[in-house]
Order: C-alpha cells, then sequence, then structure tokens
C-alpha cells in the first residue's frame, strides 16, 4: 500500500478514485521538471532534456502502462482523449462493408460511448435503430449473462461487424468476461474493441492474450493522472504494420525517425503510435509519468488486485448488513473490480453532498438504467490508498445517514 505517495483530501475517505485518482506526491516534481526545461531550454526540450527530450514523451508511458493492461509497449500510447480515440479507433475498425455493419453494445453504456458509436454509425450513412443492438440485463436483474452477450454476438452473425464492449460497466461495476466476449466476436468475424476507462489500473488484464483489435481508456481515473489527462489506447500487434487500415492521421502518428523531414507522404509509425494525432501534449502528461511507476512500485496488478479484493469484500459485507440498500455489482469478486454500486431508494438529490459533509466521498447517479425513483452510488476503495480502517468508516457512515 501506498497511501503515503499520494495527496488526498483532508479529513475525508475518499473513495472516488473511479471518478478521478487522488494527487500522487511525485507530481509536483515531474511537473516542475517540464517547467524548467520549457523555461531553460525552450524549443530545445524536444530533442534534449534530464529524460531525453520530450519527443520521447508518450513512448515514456508505455511501457508501465503494457504492464498495467496486458499489452506489448509497442500495442499501447497516450494521445488525445478516450472519447476521441475511441472515434478514431473506430475509422480504422468499424468498416461496414456489404451485410456486415452492426455493432453490439451493452445497454446503459456510457453516454459518450453511445454519443461517439450513434455519431459514427450515422457519419456512415447508417440508421442506428437497425444497426445498432445493445445487450441489456434479463428482467429483474441488474447486470448481464455473459451466455446473454455471446448469444446475440451469434445470432447477429455475418451482419456483425464491431463489438464494443465496456471492461467493467461504469454503473453496476460489472467486470465482463472479455475473453468470451473477444472469442464470440472474432468467431463472428467481427472486429473487438473494449473500453477500458473503468477497468484500466483496477484489475489485471490480458489484452494482448484476450486478442481484442483496440482498446481505449482514461488516465484520469484508477491511473491517477490527473483531471483531463490524455486517454490511452491498445491496437493489436497483429494491425501493428497493416498500413492499409483507414485512418484519420497527423504528423505526430509519422515515424518518429523522419517525421521533421515534413514530408507530404504519410508513413505511420509501427504500433499504437501510429494513431496518434497532434503534438504531444506534455505538460498534461506529466502527471501520468508520476503516477506509472506506482503500480510497479506497488508489485503490479496481480499483487494489488489481491489487496483490491479484501477491501471491497470487506465493504460488500458491510454494506449488505444494512437495511434498505441493494448492491447492483455482482457478488462474484471475479466479475467485479474495486467499485461497488450501491441502489439507494427514493430522491435523493442531496444525497452526494449529505455524505461529503459525513466525510466519506463518493458518487451518486439517479438510476438511469431503471428509470425508477432512485439513485445508485458507486463506492470505490482503490488498493494503492484506501485502508481497511478507511472502510469500517465507511460503511458506519452510510449506516448512519441512510438506515
Ligand atoms: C470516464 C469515461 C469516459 C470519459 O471519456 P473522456 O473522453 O475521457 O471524457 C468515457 N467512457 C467511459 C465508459 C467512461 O467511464
Amino acid at each position: 500500500m501506498l497511501r503515503d505517495r499520494f495527496h488526498l483530501p483532508p479529513d475525508k475517505i475518499y473513495l472516488c478514485g473511479n471518478s478521478l485518482g487522488p494527487q500522487p506526491k511525485a507530481v509536483a516534481d515531474q511537473l516542475d521538471t517540464e517547467l524548467s526545461t520549457w523555461r531553460e531550454r525552450a524549443v530545445e526540450g524536444w530533442w534534449g532534456g534530464p529524460a531525453g527530450g520530450w519527443l520521447g514523451y508518450s513512448a515514456r508511458a508505455r511501457h508501465g502502462l503494457a504492464n498495467i493492461v496486458g499489452a506489448h509497449p509497442e500495442e499501447v500510447t497516450v494521445a488525445n482523449a478516450l472519447t476521441v480515440n475511441l472515434h478514431l479507433l473506430m475509422v480504422s475498425f468499424f468498416r461496414p462493408t456489404g451485410k456486415r455493419r452492426k455493432i453490439i453494445m451493452e445497454a446503459g453504456a456510457f453516454p459518450s460511448d453511445q454519443h461517439a458509436i450513434i455519431s459514427q454509425l450515422k457519419f456512415h450513412g447508417l440508421n442506428p435503430d437497425d444497426c445498432l443492438i445493445e445487450v441489456a440485463p434479463r428482467a429483474g436483474e441488474w447486470t448481464i449473462r455473459t451466455e446473454d452477450i455471446v448469444t446475440q454476438i451469434e445470432g447477429v452473425g455475418e451482419e456483425l461487424a464491431l463489438v464494443l464492449w465496456s471492461g467493467i460497466h461504469y454503473y453496476t461495476g460489472q467486470f465482463f468476461d472479455i475473453q468470451a466476449i473477444a472469442d464470440a466476436g472474432a468467431a463472428a468475424g467481427a472486429r473487438v474493441g473494449i473500453d477500458l476507462a473503468h477497468a484500466a489500473g483496477n484489475v489485471p488484464l490480458h489484452l494482448h492474450d484476450w486478442g481484442v483489435d483496440f482498446a481505449v481508456w482514461c488516465n484520469y481515473k484508477y491511473l491517477n493522472g490527473g483531471p483531463g489527462a490524455p486517454g490511452g489506447l491498445f491496437v493489436h500487434e497483429r494491425h501493428a504494420e497493416d498500413d492499409s487500415l483507414p485512418r484519420f492521421a497527423g504528423w505526430w502518428g509519422h515515424r518518429q525517425s523522419d517525421r521533421f523531414q515534413m514530408r507530404r507522404e504519410f508513413r505511420p509509425e509501427r504500433g499504437a503510435a501510429g494513431w496518434e494525432v497532434s503534438t504531444v501534449p506534455v505538460l498534461g502528461m506529466a502527471p501520468l509519468l508520476a503516477s506509472l511507476p506506482l503500480f510497479a512500485e506497488a508489485g503490479g496488478m496481480s499483487a494489488l488486485r489481491k489487496r483490491s479484493e479484501l477491501l471491497t469484500q470487506q465493504l460488500y459485507d458491510g454494506i449488505a448488513a444494512i437495511n434498505g440498500l441493494t448492491i447492483l455489482t455482482p457478488a462474484d469478486p471475479q466479475a467485479r473490480g474495486a467499485q461497488l454500486s450501491v441502489y439507494v431508494p427514493g430522491h435523493r438529490p442531496d444525497l452526494e453532498e449529505q455524505l461529503s459533509e459525513a466525510a466519506l466521498v463518493v458518487d451518486y447517479r439517479e438510476d438511469n438504467l431503471r428509470g425508477s425513483e432512485g439513485g445508485v452510488l458507486r463506492l470505490a476503495p482503490a488498493p494503492l490508498y484506501a485502508t481497511e480502517e478507511e472502510v469500517i468508516r465507511a460503511v458506519r457512515i452510510l449506516g448512519d445517514q441512510l438506515a
């Protein structure tokens, strides 16, 4: 546990790292390094400086990120933001042709993903009502059964162009069986993309071995890269040298070796870096470089996962004993990450503020899955900094405020 390596809001129990990770203490030094390079070298900072120049800035995150998402360094990079990367990768991997033009995703997905997918369908002149298939939980259930996902994928079969699924559902906290989804998508002849916004830095991932075509995530949730940190993207090695893939290109995706020869012809960098578009946002990305080493220092994702399972189970048992609350997140530890989502009946627009005043920082959203009168609290004891003692106090506060 590396709690003392973070600035945490004083006198609060911070269980909201699924929304914005807290600030690693090393961030200030990292930013200071870039500021002094800028101050002292200005443009020459691109080619030289304490760690070798900003030209290699996104490359400096690749090794750490690759370990976190289960990929080869060349399969990942940092650029843009999650939704932008989703658009860019759909340009490459959603290629509706003939009968094959449908997309499958989970029902109740994060709005930005829905906006991206619906607008991509319209961009291709397709009708989302016909071409977007959303797999929902069964009546009376909150989470989606793997068998239902696989059956739908098989049913759409040769009309399926893309499976776009989240690793962990932002609202219910369900951790999906990505291997099963990837296999079913590939067997149907479709491309498979995964949104890891709530999974990266939360649970162990094996993107390369699972064989998904692409993935996107944000670096400001469990990865603690700071508000609006540039996003992460993964492109499987089998596409690393496929220059025939259509893409919306920019000079930062051009091979670094001759980028500054300023030629008209676009030659993509091998691997994920070929999807970068614009100049790397050095100051925006600096906090991520301070945060990534903490994951290695904590022993990697499998060590963090062990600690996470303990904390989340402890929270689960505590909340389950409070009358009137329903935990939507699966009881099976393999089917969830750090986060628990708790259904609270009734209209409680002030609940988030009320809990914060009682020293518990969590988030609350109205029930947009079933449209009921109630709402959902999301609590995530992130294993890098949350403690068992905090979980016990959090449960006590919930009991006091909600019983
Ligand atoms: C947090 C989150 C986003 C945010 O997208 P940005 O482009 O970074 O603003 C998108 N999708 C999901 C599933 C998320 O959880």
